[in-house]
């Protein structure tokens, strides 16, 4: 009996021994308040406790910065800023693992009396900023879209205590919105603030960080980190005051004012949960864009460190496959099979001939690795080969196909799982091809079999479709004269133009018919059909960007900027495509790809950094040629007012719907962006001060006449200027600033000259 109760003794200690907490720490960037709740919340609720850690609340230190910390190994998380992704370049490991707020909070806050409202006004000033701060994106690219050096503005070193801007031992200081203009006001001092967000440039703050070896060493400790921290922030934003009040229980290194704390969480939560996002989440896109403009603003960004800066849960990757569908792999090993003639998706690299690879073939590798299949190949010298091999059952898996009705009666088609449009390829002589009808009565060669064959047969059947073995041959034939286009998807065709050297070809313009990349599965293998799907849905973002990068990215080494490319896959929109048509037609690659990354993103125009650009091309024209040309800058009348009486995103739409209304109404040569906030600038080449004068009329009519949502009525001012002879760009820009000026000054709504 005694044994037996020994026995049960065991079994219940056995059940209910925990295993000890795993320790770990987080370092704070700036002093306790709301801006760390999610953390001290996931903490004091058990949520970290719960995931099996026990982890100590590192508290801010002026003296050091987070980043070192962690790199040190002193702390085993960090916060930190976009400036990580500087770090990042110098060669640090460091991992992004969340970003708090999609959008910063960052200020540069001053005492209202000195009347510091632009980054302009910064020059001279004395500027409290943490070195991370000078760094930060937000920040470097705010003054250099202005102009502004870093070298322009006295930085002194933070002293953290708002009220230096009061008393003068500072002129300016980096705040966060949630926070010091609200202490000040309590203690009765105004202040003024510049905002990079007003300037277009908007990025993640307080991202969540780690180490490589972090990520790697335990992966699952990172991840039940960042979700109990996540809960965290979670709850704190779902119970404001709760959280206020315990941060000021435990946490009130500041005394902030409950009420500060408050405001402060009200405030972060709308830039935590801005666009609709989950919280933390990051995407490439976005640090694609801050990568760009680091880049354009001259700060090394290398594509190999950028790979891997995204954290990407590698904890739980296989697939919940059902009873039946792992018996199936158990019993089968999958014979897949590809021609090898459809580079970048499925072709022997140059230096290996029996090296398969491409993008195709990269997908599949993820779906056998996380599906654990076991695999065979079976090489296929020909499409229609491919094609019969399903058929008849000697292959299993095609790689890179797509769905058609004549491959339907023998085969099962997977998910897609990439997705680009047919383009159209012809001789650099003709122009640009709006549409399929401009080809009718001309002969177009399309690889036998290929989807798109039949449908541009169906669609438009006035089109002589040359049936060619592949894209590679139509090209030959086009090259010679012997038919008039090729189609085919566009990174085929950017890939084999550039790697056959075609300098005669050009891409002229896009079909409306996309391609969606699937594999086929033979008619009786439905089990094959639904674990390739579940194992495609299980493909993150990131690692699909992975592939399409490293595919097309090879295919332009040493020509092509990474992140031009990166988009090409990515995208594939038809305002790249015109782009990559220009690209061909002028027939250089490396310049100004960037132009890319100079979209603004709410309003889809192009951003400060392309108008720039764009005119000192017009300039130096200017210069050649002595005609002309003509800047003008559209500020919208009283807009405060919008967003005050309607709210921001009222506002936002506003924006987006003028831009659209002055993109549609301007010439193709005439380059419409957004210059700041809610000004927008026209650059009409060639066009002399009447000429902006007609368009301005013509503006001012529509944006009159508009019954915006909303809002109804919006008016705006104009400032024109032309280019005079030993004017310098700024000089031009000046004139139509200071022309707006006085349309503002003498009652708005008016179009006025410099
Ligand atoms: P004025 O007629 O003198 O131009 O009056 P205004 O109210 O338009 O004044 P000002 O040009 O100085 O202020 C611009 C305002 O536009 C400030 C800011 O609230 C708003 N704004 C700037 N960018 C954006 C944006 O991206 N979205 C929204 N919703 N508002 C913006
Ligand atoms: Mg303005
Ligand atoms: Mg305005």
């Amino acid at each position: 009996m005694k044994n037996y109760y020994f026995i049960l003794f065991f079994f219940i200690t056995a059940l209910y021994a925990q295993p000890p907490l795993e320790k770990v720490s987080v370092k704070l960037q700036w002093a306790d308040q709301f801006q760390f709740a999610g953390y001290y919340v996931a903490k004091d609720k058990g949520f970290y406790k719960d995931a099996g850690l026990d982890v100590s609340i590192q508290k801010f230190d002026p003296k050091v910065l987070a980043i070192d910390e962690v790199m040190a190994g002193r702390s085993t998380y960090g916060i930190g800023r976009s400036s990580l992704l500087i770090d990042r370049m110098e060669g640090k490991d460091v991992v992004a693992l969340a970003a708090i707020f999609q959008s910063s909070p960052f200020i540069l806050l001053s005492k209202k009396s000195l009347d510091i409202k632009t980054p302009r006004d910064l020059v001279g000033k004395r500027v409290m900023m943490t070195r991370d701060f000078q760094d930060s994106i937000s920040v470097r690219a705010m003054l250099n879209s202005q102009g502004i050096a870093l070298n322009q503005l006295k930085f002194l070193d933070h002293s953290y205590n708002p009220m230096d801007i009061a008393n003068g031992k500072t002129d300016v200081m980096a705040c966060y919105i949630s926070n010091e203009p609200y202490v000040l006001r309590e203690k009765g001092i105004e202040t003024n603030a510049i905002n990079p967000e007003a300037y277009g440039f908007d990025f993640y703050s307080d991202i969540l960080f780690t180490t490589e070896s972090e990520v790697h060493r335990h992966p699952k400790r990172v991840r039940a980190f960042v979700d109990a921290t996540l809960k965290g922030w979670e709850y704190a934003f779902a119970h404001i005051p709760e959280t206020a009040q315990l941060i000021k229980e435990h946490y009130d290194g500041q005394h902030k004012s409950k009420e500060s704390l408050i405001y402060e969480g009200e405030v972060l939560k709308e830039l935590a949960y801005r666009g609709n996002e989950p919280l933390g989440a990051m995407t490439l896109e976005k640090f694609r864009r801050i990568s760009d403009i680091y880049k354009v603003m001259g700060l090394p960004q290398d594509e190999k460190r950028f790979e891997g800066f995204i954290y990407e849960d590698t904890t739980d990757q296989s697939i919940p496959l059902s009873v039946d569908e792992r018996s199936f792999l158990h019993i089968n090993t999958i014979r897949y099979t590809s021609t090898d003639t459809w580079p970048p998706f499925n072709f022997y690299s140059d230096h290996d001939d029996f090296n398969l690879q491409g993008i195709a073939v990269d997908f599949w590798k993820l779906i056998v690795k996380r599906t654990g299949m076991h695999t065979a190949y079976v090489s296929s010298p020909s499409w229609n080969w491919m094609l019969d091999a399903i058929k008849t059952k000697s292959a299993d898996v095609a790689l890179g196909t797509s769905l058609s009705s004549d491959k339907e009666p023998y085969a099962l088609f997977s998910k897609p799982y990439a997705s680009f449009p047919n383009v159209i390829v012809t001789n650099k002589t003709i122009d640009f091809i709006p549409g399929l009808e401009a080809l009718n009565g001309k002969r177009v060669a399309i690889g036998q079999g290929y989807g798109i064959s039949a449908i541009i047969a169906a669609h438009y059947p006035k089109i002589t479709i040359v049936d060619v073995e592949n894209t590679r041959e139509g090209l030959k034939l086009l090259s010679s004269g012997r038919v008039d286009a090729v189609i085919d998807i566009l990174p085929v065709i950017a890939y084999l133009i550039n790697a056959d050297h075609y300098l005669d070809l050009k891409i002229s313009g896009t079909t409306q018919f996309n391609l969606d990349v699937r594999m086929m599965i033979r008619n009786d293998y439905p089990e094959l059909k639904s674990i390739i799907d579940k194992a495609i849905d299980g493909i993150s973002i990131a690692e699909r960007q992975k592939i399409f990068n490293r595919y097309i990215a090879i295919s332009y080494e040493n020509r092509v900027d990474y992140s031009w490319v990166y988009r090409i896959a990515a995208l594939a929109t038809i305002i790249i495509l015109i782009f990559l048509y220009r690209q061909y037609e002028m027939g250089k690659y490396n310049k100004r790809l960037l132009k890319i990354a100079t979209t603004d993103p709410l309003t889809g125009l192009t951003n400060r950094i392309r108008l720039d650009e764009k005119l000192v091309e017009c300039h130096q024209s200017y210069l050649r040629t002595q005609r002309t040309y003509a800047v003008m800058i559209i500020d919208l009348d009283n807009f405060k007012r919008v967003n005050d009486t309607y709210g921001h995103l009222v506002g936002d739409k506003t924006l987006v719907t003028f831009a659209q209304i002055i993109r549609n109404n301007v010439r193709e040569m005439d380059l419409v962006g957004r210059w700041g906030g809610e000004e927008f600038m026209i650059i009409c080449p060639e066009t002399n001060i009447n000429g902006a004068d007609r368009l301005a009329t013509k503006i001012q009519e529509l944006i009159n006449s508009y019954d915006f949502p909303h809002i109804h009525t919006l008016t705006c001012s104009f400032g024109l200027s032309e280019c005079h002879k030993g004017d310098r760009v700024e000089d031009v820009v000046g004139r139509a600033d200071d022309a707006l000026y006085r349309a503002k000054e003498e009652g708005r709504n008016r179009i006025y000259q410099g």
